[in-house]
């Protein structure tokens, strides 16, 4: 059986793989094919894609961009006021990943643009935040750490992980928990951009999208799932990931379900980050079929 795994980060984004090392651990894993997806950045790509033609492993050109998905729908027959801020709370994140882009799309610049932009106003809010509340780092020593990592995004995980290099925390997930995550005292929420916009950036540069861990949104009820997914479809997106380090066997079948139903294309991946997160490349064992579908489908496009 071959395989392939179609989401992952390298340091690039927020991974801790440089970009020109990942191939060789996806041929050590068994992979077939890779993707490169990082956050709001194609920086990686070029080095990556060299690497994989040395290795021998088929290289999948990706981004994953974090994206708004428009108003919520309307809540099942409850009149209270607050119900549809609730909705949108309770959706959660919205990614959408691209793959077989082209990595010097002008859109998709565009794009990295608007998302460094809106973290890096945000970033410097969450420092003065965790700085009232005793934890005493600076910006400065976040971005010296993204720097030093060749990070062409700063985002949280570089300042987690400078707190729990200064000792503030004991690991990165008590760092989300406690501070920076959705929950956190920490937070400040960023802009993201329209679905709609991210799309049809994927699009412009050739690619497909496909909504990442559908687990994310915060949609548990399949029905509100789908309902999700049909308005992103009219939107263009192509495909569901089904696979993920974060979804069940269950969840997983769920999200078949949904695409098969709504004739809609399948991906998979682990989402490694290297050693922030507790995932395995390659994990998934998504079969390569996965990605031979994806990429017939993608040269029949007519764009
Ligand atoms: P940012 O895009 O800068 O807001 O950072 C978001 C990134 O932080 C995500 O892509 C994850 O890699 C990471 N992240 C978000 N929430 C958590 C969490 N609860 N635990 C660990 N990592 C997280
Ligand atoms: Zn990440
Ligand atoms: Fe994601
Ligand atoms: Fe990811």
């Amino acid at each position: 059986m071959r395989y392939c795994d179609l989401h992952t980060h390298s340091t690039a984004s927020d991974g801790t793989t440089p970009p020109a090392e990942l191939p060789a651990l996806a041929r050590r894993a068994g992979l077939s094919a890779v993707a490169l997806t990082d956050h709001d950045t194609t920086a990686g790509l070029v080095q990556c894609a060299h690497a994989c033609e040395e290795q021998g492993v088929q290289f999948v050109p990706g981004i994953e961009v974090s994206a708004d998905p428009g108003p919520a729908p309307p809540p099942p027959e409850t009149a209270e006021d607050d119900v549809a801020h609730d909705a949108e709370q309770r959706r959660g994140t919205l990614h959408i990943l691209g793959l077989f882009i082209r990595h010097d799309d002008s859109q998709i610049a565009q794009v990295e643009h608007r998302m460094r932009d809106a973290r890096d106003s945000r970033n410097p809010a969450i420092v003065d935040k965790l700085n009232e509340l005793g934890v005493d780092i600076s910006y400065d020593d976040v971005l010296d750490l993204a720097r030093r990592q060749g990070s062409a995004i700063v985002g949280r995980p570089h300042i987690a992980q400078v707190m729990l290099d200064r000792g503030h925390v004991a690991t990165l997930r008590e760092a989300f928990e406690r501070y920076i995550g959705q929950n956190g005292i920490a937070y400040v929420r960023r802009d993201r951009l329209p679905a709609r916009d991210a799309i049809s950036a994927i699009h412009h540069a050739g690619g497909l999208a496909i909504m990442a861990h559908p687990i994310q949104t915060g949609l548990s009820d399949p029905g509100q799932l789908e309902q999700l997914v049909v308005q992103l479809k009219n939107l263009g997106l192509n495909g569901i990931e089904t696979r993920h380090s974060d979804h069940s066997p269950h969840l997983a079948e769920q999200y078949e379900l949904i695409a098969s139903q709504l004739n809609m294309l399948t991906s998979g991946g682990s989402d490694f980050h290297g050693d922030r997160k507790d995932v395995v490349l390659g994990g998934q064992r998504v079969p390569l079929e996965v990605y031979e579908r994806l990429h017939n489908a993608w040269q029949k496009r007519d764009t």
